[in-house]
């Protein structure tokens, strides 16, 4: 455990608010033992901001972290992902300018030891990638979803 010094909000050019003062990173799990690949998802508990809605594991990237460390790391404290588990394959950039969401794409061939491991979460959901878009979904994943989609799909070919 480093300092852990991202923690807050950006006011953003979007005109929105945005949590990660160096910007924020999560995982993009791809299951492919299974018959059809599957995403992993957690349900963020109630009190959380968006609460009640499907998300990828992630949060704030600390100031010294990478997004690949970052989205690891909190896919390990939220999900238990053992990180030994994953290939990553790409990052996708969400670059607002004075902010930014990186969505690390990674595979494995088996869950991963995925499961609730922290109060944010209430459940977890293995989902088809056809799945993903009819799920109550995080605002912030449903917008990034429409780009995130065709790379998940494309992951998949190399
Ligand atoms: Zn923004």
């Amino acid at each position: 455990m480093g300092l852990r010094d991202g923690d807050g909000w950006v006011d953003c050019d979007c005109g929105f608010r945005h949590w990660g003062r160096f910007g924020a990173a999560g995982l993009l799990l791809l299951r492919r033992d299974t018959p059809q690949p599957q995403v992993l998802l957690q349900l963020r508990a109630e009190w959380t901001h968006g609460g009640g809605t499907w998300a990828l594991p992630g949060g704030a990237k600390d100031s010294h972290e990478d997004s690949v460390t970052a989205a690891l790391r909190e896919a390990h404290e939220e999900m238990g992902i053992e990180v030994t588990a994953l290939t990553v394959k790409h990052v996708f950039s969400d670059n607002h300018g004075p902010w930014s969401y990186d969505t690390i794409i990674a595979h494995s061939m088996n869950d991963a030891g995925a499961h609730i491991a922290n109060p944010e979460s209430t459940a977890t959901k293995w989902s088809s990638i056809e799945e993903v878009e009819t799920l109550n979904l995080h605002p912030g994943l449903k917008q990034s979803w429409v780009a995130l989609k065709p790379l998940t799909i494309s992951s998949l070919e190399n």
